[in-house]
This record gives structure tokens, C-alpha cells and sequence, in this order.
């Protein structure tokens, strides 16, 4: 029905930036982009772990969390902790 060819999706506009990078910089071993975040958005939770030293922590998302969030709230319990 005249769909012959398949149109390649235009590239989403929302965001000048770069694609946000889910990877930080530890604030325990100060390691470069050792800290992973996984959004589990389905459950509104999300844990960020070091896979250098293995510290992690887990906070409530909610669906318009990104992981900088996560990342900024580990920072912000670590500096109230201090
Ligand atoms: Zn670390």
C-alpha cells in the first residue's frame, strides 16, 4: 500500500545536550565514571552502585527522575552524612 520504503524515525528534539551519561564519578574512591545507575522505573526505584569500590545507594524515582538525579541525591546524602 505505497510503504515501500521504510522511514528511518527523525531524531528526538527535546534535548540540545548530549544524551545524558549514566555513568559519575564516585564519591568515595573519586574514580572516574565508575558508578552505574539503574533506573527500575517501574517500581520507582533506582540504585547506583561503584563497581570500583562497590558502594551503592538507592532512592525513589519518579518517572521523570534521570540519572543525574540519582546521582545528585547519592551526593547530597553523602555531604549531610559528612
Ligand atoms: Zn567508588
Amino acid at each position: 500500500m505505497g510503504r515501500r520504503k521504510s522511514k528511518r524515525k527523525p531524531p528526538p528534539k527535546k534535548k540540545l545536550t548530549e544524551p545524558l551519561a549514566e555513568q559519575f564519578n564516585c564519591p568515595f574512591c573519586s574514580y572516574n565514571s565508575s558508578c552505574e545507575v539503574k533506573m527500575d522505573k517501574r517500581r520507582n526505584l533506582a540504585k547506583i552502585t561503584c563497581r570500583v569500590c562497590q558502594e551503592d545507594f538507592k532512592t525513589i524515582i519518579h518517572y521523570l527522575s534521570e540519572p543525574i538525579d540519582v546521582y545528585n541525591d547519592w551526593i547530597d546524602m553523602c555531604e549531610a552524612k559528612n
